[in-house]
């Protein structure tokens, strides 16, 4: 115990600047601030790391775009996404995280301390956790591009409300495709689901959920060609086509919600951490990237699990490394 005090005293010393104000080298640094890099934070806070979580794009993760969460254990009624990251945000700060907005947009993980770039600020640390999540995939036509915000979204719970009483589509066969469609009959007068197979990747119980909905209307096996009308700055139909019988039709709508999975936000280490051909981080040995002392939590690792639950597991896993690095690392 004795010897974990000394350590822990001489930690901090080396990483706070000589006026004694923000530490000149983070002990550890968290990307993210999702369910992993916020369970990651709990326990790095805990562990008397002062760790600095910046936030990222998507502040709060795909917890924070969700509805009701009935499979996070220790909620047997559920708990709002926004409320349970917001609880896990609350949690981190208590024991001491730190935290900054902004997204990282340049890193150097070439030698230690690590140097990370956030709009005009930079940052050093000795240790990184990567828990950047994943974004909405994008089905990649032009005219999806140029509706976005005027009719196509990728969030349900943001945008559901704009369409009250209006027919809408969601493209996607998984369970956030079924989540999507679910919520969204609460405002639309109908839900088009629109799945390229006639099969679904969606689990039986979101399925049978939104099969159980009288308001959603499944139409398959059909790809979405188009998105009209990009010329007038809004949604009045999208162009779609059976991929069986080859039929094209034109399908009046007011707005498109794509529901296709989500890529992992991991452009930013192109060329500086291993990643699989879909650019997913390839850990080995629990969280441990190819680069000594950079661990990664969370969906930018995870392409088969992509649970809170799994989330939250990786990022406790990712900040127990973390602190046994450090501590064999005399930092
Ligand atoms: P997903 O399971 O990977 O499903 C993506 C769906 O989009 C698939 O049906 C796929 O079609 C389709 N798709 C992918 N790219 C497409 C493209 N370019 N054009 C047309 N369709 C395309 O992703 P997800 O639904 O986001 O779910 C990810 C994970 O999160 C899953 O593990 C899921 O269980 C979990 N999740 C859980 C909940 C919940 O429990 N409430 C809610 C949301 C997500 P194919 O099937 O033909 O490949």
């Amino acid at each position: 115990m004795l010897k974990w005090r000394v350590f822990a005293l001489h930690r901090n010393a080396r990483c706070v600047n000589p006026i004694g104000l923000e530490p000149k080298v983070h002990n550890v640094i968290i990307l993210g601030s999702g369910c992993a890099g916020l369970t990651a934070a709990i326990y790095a806070a805990r562990a008397n790391l002062k760790p600095l979580v910046i936030d990222g794009q998507e502040p709060g993760g795909q917890l924070s775009l969700t509805t009701m969460v009935e499979n996070y254990p220790g909620f047997p009624d559920g708990i709002l996404g926004p409320e349970l990251i917001e609880k896990m945000r609350k949690q981190a700060q208590r024991f001491g995280a730190g935290f900054k907005s902004g997204a990282v947009s340049g890193v150097d993980l070439s030698r230690r301390p690590f140097k990370l770039t956030a709009g005009k600020e930079t940052y050093e640390c000795s240790a990184l956790i990567v828990a950047a999540g994943a974004s909405a995939r994008l089905l990649g036509l032009e005219s999806e591009r140029k509706l976005i915000g005027h009719g196509v979204s990728t969030c349900a719970t943001c945008d559901g409300y704009f369409f009250r009483d209006r027919e809408i589509a969601v493209v996607g066969g998984g369970d956030t495709a079924m989540e999507e469609a679910i919520l969204l009959t609460k405002f639309a007068k109908r839900v088009n689901l629109l799945h390229r197979r006639s099969e679904f990747r969606a689990s039986k119980i979101m399925l049978d959920r939104a099969r159980a909905n009288g308001k959603i209307r499944f139409i398959t096996p059909v790809v979405v060609e188009d998105v009209l009308d990009a010329a007038k700055q809004n949604v009045n139909a999208v162009k779609i086509r059976n991929v069986e019988t080859k039929e094209g039709t034109t399908l009046p709508v007011d707005g498109l919600f794509i529901g296709i999975g989500h890529d992992p936000n991991t452009k930013v280490f192109s060329g500086q951490l291993e990643m699989d051909a879909e650019g997913y981080l390839v850990t080995h040995d629990g969280t441990r990237t190819s680069v000594e002392g950079v661990f990664a939590a969370g969906d930018v690792q995870d392409r088969v699990y992509k649970q809170a639950v799994t989330a939250a597991g990786t990022g406790c896993m990712a900040a127990l490394e973390a602190e046994k690095f450090l501590e064999e690392h005399k930092h």
